[in-house]
């Protein structure tokens, strides 16, 4: 993790042109700026904290033509995701999201042993795992090669590759095209998106599916969630966004669903514009209610940012306030996300004594850019703080109640997102 801070920028990597990563138009709307941020998942040795520490801008811009909201590539994939971190299989919730999508979607393609389903970033096989009860044969895409490793050696066939139309021509070549065509949390990493998706309409079969899930935009500005912005995230969809993607390689959107994973997501289906499938009406209501909320007009895209900039005055006067009269203030967790916020509102040790996380590699680390130190859960009883600061907001209902006897001492939880909550769990219902 520590070479992933050191080398991250090759310095032809900075697009200076500024062209929308979708349609190509001129990027020169901003959404909301950010400011300069280390990379969100650079966690810091203790050795490292001497060292300088590379800063790259967190300005995510929406496009006036496609209105794709996105930032610029300052960061390559091949630094992210060669030697990912991430075991997708360590998350049981996560897991058994994959499974109950699989069981559904091979019944609804009705897919069997002559059929194909290919997922782009495989991770460790924790999806496709499930389609062998199911005798459907399968093929993972995965770059990074640590996790790769995992699924080869659960007998998953995979392929350590990045994914775009080179390796969808070369797979064609093969003999092989997809029935199904899966990618969760994946197109948001793409920075060259046409490629990517080209390259799926070049592996899909005629009549196959894709399925694609990703945070969704609107959950995004309605809940003010701009602390899942980082470098990693290279794109923000809308489905007005995705439809004009899909259309531009001869794609339609034939289905829509809304999730609860990751703050609110849309799992979308598409399939060949030429092809016989007809289009749902989840589609189209969901379009219509992206248009009637303003997703094509910038104003509503400007407005975010005086959003963003209100959270950050709340949370900050709240802080110094609590300081002020001697409160002790911890954290709790040390997400990515966490990061961005804690970087945007220059909340450091000053404010935070430090947080704590469940996951042993993070102990004894430093958060990147504030410095605060992380440690093991149990240093909290030590502690004992007037007030916890949740960062990992997704999670809070499951963190309060595991932690709610911080009421013995009189402690407070405080979450931040989507507005400043102080959360007393003497109040809470047993
Ligand atoms: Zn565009």
């Amino acid at each position: 993790m520590s070479a992933h801070v050191l080398d991250a920028l090759p310095a032809t990597g900075i697009d200076t042109v500024r062209r929308c990563r979708l349609c190509g138009g001129g990027l020169e709307h901003s959404f909301v700026d950010l400011g300069m941020s280390p990379l969100c998942e650079s966690f810091l040795a203790p050795e490292q904290l001497d060292a300088m520490e590379p800063y790259f801008p967190l300005h995510a811009l929406v496009c006036g033509t496609c209105f794709l909201v996105q930032l610029g590539e300052y960061v390559s994939p091949e630094h992210i995701f060669r030697e990912y971190a991430y075991f997708s299989s360590y998350s049981t919730t996560w897991v058994a999201h994959a499974q109950a999508y699989c069981n559904m979607i091979a019944k609804r393609l009705n897919l069997g042993p002559d059929s194909l389903a290919v997922e782009l970033a495989s991770n460790d096989g924790y999806l496709l795992q499930h389609f062998k009860p199911l005798g459907v044969p399968v093929l993972g895409i995965e770059p990074a090669a640590n996790v790769a490793k995992v699924a080869i050696g659960k007998g998953i066939p995979t392929r350590v590759e990045f994914f775009g139309v080179e390796l969808a021509e070369a797979l064609v070549a093969e003999g092989r095209q997809a029935d199904l065509i899966i990618g969760n949390n994946v197109l948001a990493q793409v920075p060259d998106l046409n490629d990517f998706v080209a390259g799926m309409a070049r592996l899909l079969a005629p009549e196959g599916v894709i399925t694609l899930e990703f945070p969704h935009l609107e959950r995004l500005m309605a809940e003010n969630q701009f602390d899942t912005i980082y470098h990693e995230h290279f794109s923000y969809f809308s489905l007005i966004a995705i439809e004009r993607l899909a259309g531009r390689h001869g794609l339609k959107l034939i289905d829509v669903e809304e999730l609860r994973t990751h703050g609110g997501s849309l799992r979308v289906y598409l399939a060949h514009a030429g092809g016989t499938w007809r289009t749902a009406k989840s589609v189209s209501d969901v379009l219509a209610r992206e248009h009637r909320l303003g997703f094509r007009d910038l104003a509503t895209y400007a407005s975010f940012a005086e959003q963003v900039r209100r959270t950050k005055r709340r949370l900050l006067a709240f802080l110094i306030a609590a300081k002020d009269k001697g409160a002790v203030i911890c954290g709790y967790g040390a997400p990515g996300k966490g990061n961005t916020l804690l970087n945007y509102c220059g909340i450091g040790p000053d404010f935070l004594e430090f947080t704590v996380d469940r996951n042993p590699y993070k102990h004894g680390r430093f958060t990147p850019g504030m410095h605060i130190p992380i440690r093991p859960v149990e240093a909290l009883d030590a502690a004992r703080p007037d007030y916890v600061l949740i960062l990992p907001w997704n999670l809070k209902d499951e963190i309060i109640q595991q932690m709610r006897h911080i009421a013995a001492w009189g402690g407070k939880f405080i979450v931040p997102i989507p507005e400043l909550a102080v959360i007393d769990p003497k109040d809470l219902q047993s």
